[in-house]
């Protein structure tokens, strides 16, 4: 048996969680490859590591001196060392780190030094081996991700490993140049040296005990979720659930290997099961929610718009030729709406506008902006009547008006369009009328 386990920012924060680590992989023989982030918070208004490191590269970009910075990074680190009493010392690394910085070596060498470092500690506190995810993370030429040659260059290396720390976050380009997945990117290595191992499971170690049905930044105390497909977790994840990274399903989808979220802090709580399907009956008819604010609506009217033919392609040419990507497109008879992320429109506002007037001349084009998308997820919806019934009462009831509601066509998902203002209220309103009561 092999299990791949990925420990998150939170769980490395200090060496008192490190310790819970240790005490988590030494519970479990197979837990033999591990992959972490970099030191996260350790309290409340602290500063994570990474973001340490962008602040300390963007003063050296700056021609600035970055000597304290770089210090009080250091000192995250050695604090930990010390705390976990080990016999080991960074001073050569730092000393590289500041030469590359001063060489402008690039943002993401930068912040990639977070997850390397911690790795070197990690595998030196195990007796791991230390893999530098340099050497076995590819990305082409263009910064694309290469999975295939990761694939095979990970298996190749990996096979000849007991156990070994493999750093989260980044990988390198052919050049040698390295280059970082987005934003909590360590999740995806995870899954990607899960998949080359052909792992049993891929454990996630966060520090809540598992998905929660929906944020727990917004509703208090709200229900784990037990199993969950891969399906719904995408959809729930893309949509701000920001446990588990989007793109960290597709790796071990293709070897069908389960991904298990569970919480450092809490190891007996058995977390969040995500699998890729399942005959288990959710606990209730819906999973998740989960929501993002910051959306514009762009309402399109012409009568007759729907015997145009090729009407959608043009509307839609003119969003990708002004490179914006659109998230969501309810349409009626004489109508349609976009719906765009307002930091990516606001600026082409005018030229998309007038460039939609010339290509399908409207009969009204109205926009709105300021708008949230809810997604209300889960697999035991397929085939229940009622649900966008309540949906609506539950939003009614907390005075929140709908701007629109939309079913997707797998019955998976059903998206509700919100004010900003209202998205807490919604979100709580639609969790309080599913959750737990309806189980
Ligand atoms: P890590 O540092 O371990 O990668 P993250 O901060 O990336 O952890 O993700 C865990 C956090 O995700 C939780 O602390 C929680 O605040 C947030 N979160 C948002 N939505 C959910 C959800 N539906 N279920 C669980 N956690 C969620
Ligand atoms: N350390 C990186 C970040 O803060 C990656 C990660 O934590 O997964 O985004
Ligand atoms: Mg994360």
């Amino acid at each position: 048996m092999v299990k791949v386990v990925k420990f998150g920012g939170s769980s490395l924060a200090s060496a008192e969680q490190f310790k819970k680590v240790g005490n988590i992989i030494h519970a479990d023989d197979s837990r033999r490859y591990v992959v972490p982030s970099a030191p996260g918070k350790r309290f409340s208004d602290d500063t994570k590591v990474t973001d340490m490191l962008y602040k300390c590269y963007a003063e050296a970009e700056a021609g600035k001196n970055f000597d304290k910075q770089l210090k009080a990074i250091k000192e995250r680190y050695n604090e930990i060392i010390k705390g976990l009493g080990l016999k080991l010392s960074l001073d050569e690394q730092f000393e590289t780190i500041k030469k590359k910085f001063s060489a402008l070596a690039g943002k993401d060498y930068a912040a990639s030094r977070g997850e390397y470092l911690n790795g070197i500690i990690m595998a030196n506190y195990l007796g791991y081996e230390f893999v530098d995810a340099a050497t076995v993370i590819c990305f082409d030429k263009d910064g694309e991700f290469d999975a295939e040659k990761t694939n095979q260059v990970m298996a190749e290396r990996l096979a000849a490993t007991e156990s070994a720390v493999i750093p989260g976050f980044y990988g390198a380009m052919p050049n040698g140049a390295v280059k970082t997945f987005s934003r909590g990117g360590s999740d995806v290595t995870g899954s990607i040296v899960a998949r080359a191992l052909k792992a049993d499971v891929y454990e996630n170690w966060t520090d809540v005990s598992g998905f929660l049905a929906a944020d727990p930044r917004i509703v208090e105390n709200p229900q784990p979720i037990t199993v969950i497909t891969y399906k719904e977790l995408r959809e729930l994840s893309y949509m701000g659930a920001s446990v588990l990274h989007e793109s960290a399903i597709f790796p071990v989808r293709k070897e069908g290997i389960p991904i298990n979220i569970r919480n450092t802090n809490a190891p007996e709580d058995k977390g969040t099961m995500i699998v890729e399907t399942t005959c288990s009956i959710p606990d209730c008819t819906i999973t998740g929610i989960a929501g993002k604010k910051g959306f514009v609506s762009i309402s399109i009217d012409k009568d007759m718009m729907n015997s145009e033919i090729g009407f959608g392609r043009k509307v839609l040419q003119v969003f990708e030729d002004n490179g914006i990507s659109f998230e969501h497109m309810p349409s009626g008879i004489d109508t349609m709406t976009v719906f765009v992320h307002q930091d990516e429109f606001v600026e082409k506002e005018q030229k998309v506008l007038a460039e939609l007037h010339r290509v399908v001349k409207p009969d009204v084009l109205e926009l709105e902006s300021d708008l949230a998308l809810i997604a209300v997820v889960g697999r035991g919806m397929k085939n229940r009547s009622g649900i966008v019934g309540k949906i609506f009462t539950a939003l009614a009831d907390a005075k929140v008006n709908v701007k629109m509601i939309d079913q997707g066509s797998s019955e998976l998902n059903i998206i509700i369009g919100v004010r900003n203002k209202y998205f807490n209220d919604a979100v709580k309103a639609i969790y309080a009328a599913f959750v737990p009561g309806d189980c």
